[in-house]
């Protein structure tokens, strides 16, 4: 019987001129296909000389499992509905033959998956999970200009780092500081790769193998491994804890000032909050016992708002403005937080302490590419008027806009919503609560309008999976079996296209 089943396997030549292969080949590389379609039916061939029950038992579940591939109830869904027919013209006698989808459609279709997997790297998506700085996501979307910038000069030369006057060598970090400047007030600014390797270059630059005084209530984790007494350590820097965890006075430090005092490091609890009996030393305060030792002090302030969020009934976070008005030697904070701009890492400060950094050959390694830089200067520049860097810088724009508008928006989707997807997918109009996500602004939400999708027939994390697999992939909440869409973090064109792929998505079924 298993010879019978090994010779309904096509062949490799014959799937080659089926227009299902054909179709993939327009897609990847021609001997990519070859390669994986040799694969894809040597694995039938195995399953093939495997027992029988194998396939019964996966007969008649659903979904997408790829296990075993040519089974009925493996069947993608996708190419589901197209296959049946041609089967059963074939007429095979026996039972397991019946569960074999052998046609070019089926096989195109797993070799197709396996494509994907191989090939499913970065990829436009959206965003209806309601965290606004998603770090999976890619944290803040870019301002049209910015990525106009970016298109502009990507495809040519740019002048990254000439001097277009006299045609000499000039600095990549000029348009940037000059604008860092402006808008915080700073002497003298540097951007690197992210807000980790500011901090570790400054320590690096600074305190190597000298002490640096920290509270024990900032001695945080970031995240991803990034903990502050392990980026100390590999920069050679000696770690000296301060207070106690939820108290730490003036004294604390300058009791602590030694001769081999390297730096004060003031690092910003943006992802924790401690509440109650507390004490912290006011940043003007730490400043000028810095100012009196001749000890500089750095202030890791992680997000770095440019804008007094307060003012948009947002929590408050120090803007970077405050920290440098304060006196602070050097402020260290992320491009891709609250800033909305591309992954970067700003270090602004003195003059003297920021040419010192500039001249560590670590900065080199940490150095931004071109992209970053037209990124960067493009939302930098939005910034100098508040009122367009709230209007078109997304990260912004999403954190200020009302629960009013972002119901008109979950209203819109539901109008564009055929009645058939509605009467297979409940749709109901809910409160909810966006987050910022990235490690900001912790515990506190922005009041939203959500849409919940609940079917009787789908599970929560199948239709999730399912939105996922759209092109682009939409990816959303779950709670309590529903399939949660938090329309602030979607904007207005990727309405229809989640309309669509929730069509899709029904008539599935
Ligand atoms: C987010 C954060 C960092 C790390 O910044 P990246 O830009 O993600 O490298 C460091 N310190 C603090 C306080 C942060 O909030």
């Amino acid at each position: 019987m298993n010879q019978q089943a090994f010779r309904t396997i096509p062949s490799v030549h014959k799937l080659l001129e089926s227009p299902e292969i054909s179709q993939l080949m327009t897609m990847y590389p021609r001997q990519v296909v070859v390669n994986i379609l040799r694969e894809v039916l040597e694995n039938i061939r195995q399953s093939l000389v495997c027992k029988t029950d194998t396939l019964h038992r996966h007969d008649n579940s659903r979904g997408t499992s790829l296990n075993p591939p040519f089974t009925k109830g493996g069947m993608n869904e996708e190419e589901r509905g197209n296959s049946g027919k041609e089967k059963e013209e074939k007429g095979e006698g026996s039972d397991q033959l019946k569960a074999i989808d052998l046609t070019p459609g089926r096989i195109s279709c797993l070799v197709q998956q396996v494509l994907r997997q191989k090939f499913n790297g970065i990829g436009y998506a959206v965003n209806a999970t309601g965290i606004i700085l998603h770090t999976g996501l890619g944290r803040s979307p870019l301002a049209d200009t910015a990525a106009e910038q970016i298109a502009d000069i990507v495809k040519g030369y740019c002048t990254l780092e000439i001097e277009r006057l006299t045609g000499r060598r000039g600095s990549r970090y000029q348009g940037i500081e000059k604008l860092v400047c402006m808008i915080t007030g700073a002497e003298s600014a540097l951007v690197v790769n992210n807000n980790a390797a500011a901090v570790l270059l400054a320590l690096d630059t600074i305190a190597r193998g000298k002490e640096v005084i920290i509270s024990r209530s900032e001695l945080v984790e970031i995240g991803g491994s990034f903990r502050m007494p392990d980026v100390m350590s590999r920069s050679g820097a000696c770690l000296v804890e301060v207070g106690t965890t939820n108290k730490t006075y003036l004294s604390d430090y300058s009791n602590a000032i030694t001769e081999h005092t390297g730096l004060i490091l003031k690092v910003h609890q943006s992802n924790f909050k401690i509440i109650g009996f507390t004490k912290s030393v006011d940043l003007k305060d730490l400043a000028s016992l810095g100012k009196t030792h001749t000890i500089p002090v750095v202030y890791d302030l992680g997000s770095g708002a440019f804008v007094d969020l307060h003012k948009f009934g947002l929590p408050y976070e120090p803007t970077v403005q405050e920290a440098i008005k304060a006196g602070t030697d050097i402020v260290t904070f992320s491009t891709d937080k609250l800033l909305g701009g591309p992954q970067g890492g700003i270090i602004a400060g003195k003059k003297k302490w920021i040419d010192l950094l500039k001249k560590n050959p670590l900065t080199r390694a940490l150095r931004v590419g071109k992209l970053t830089v037209a990124a960067l200067e493009a939302t930098l520049r939005l910034y100098l008027e508040e009122d367009r860097a709230l209007k078109e810088i997304p990260t912004l724009k999403m954190m200020v806009t009302p629960p009013e508008i972002v119901e008109a928006r979950c209203k819109r989707l539901t109008d564009s919503i055929r009645q058939e997807t509605k009467a297979f997918l409940n749709i109901s109009l809910l409160d909810g609560a966006s987050e910022m996500g990235g490690g900001s602004l912790p515990g506190e939400v922005i009041p939203t309008k959500r849409i919940s999708l609940h079917s009787e027939t789908l599970h929560a994390e199948e239709l999730a999976a399912r939105l996922r697999s759209n092109t682009p992939p939409i990816f959303t909440r779950i709670e309590r079996n529903c399939v949660i869409m938090d329309m602030r973090t979607v904007s207005d064109t990727e309405i229809d296209i989640i309309a669509t792929a929730l069509e899709k998505v029904s008539s599935q079924e």
